[in-house]
């Protein structure tokens, strides 16, 4: 078992989807949840302060 570049082609299932609310391919399809704007999960957005460019 591999986890480099070889091993991408064993790949077959979809595990994320199209997210229809953020667009990127994102949208798990067996929780239904969105790993990048939370859809599903949550009414908002999904964001974290970390996420901010500036501060310390
Ligand atoms: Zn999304």
């Amino acid at each position: 078992m591999s986890k480099g570049t070889p091993s991408m082609g064993k790949r077959q299932h979809k595990t994320h989807v199209k997210c229809r609310r953020c667009g990127s391919v994102s949208l798990n399809n067996h929780t239904k949840m969105c790993a990048s704007c939370g859809f599903g999960r949550t009414a908002r957005m999904r964001s974290y302060k970390w996420q901010e460019k500036s501060g310390y």
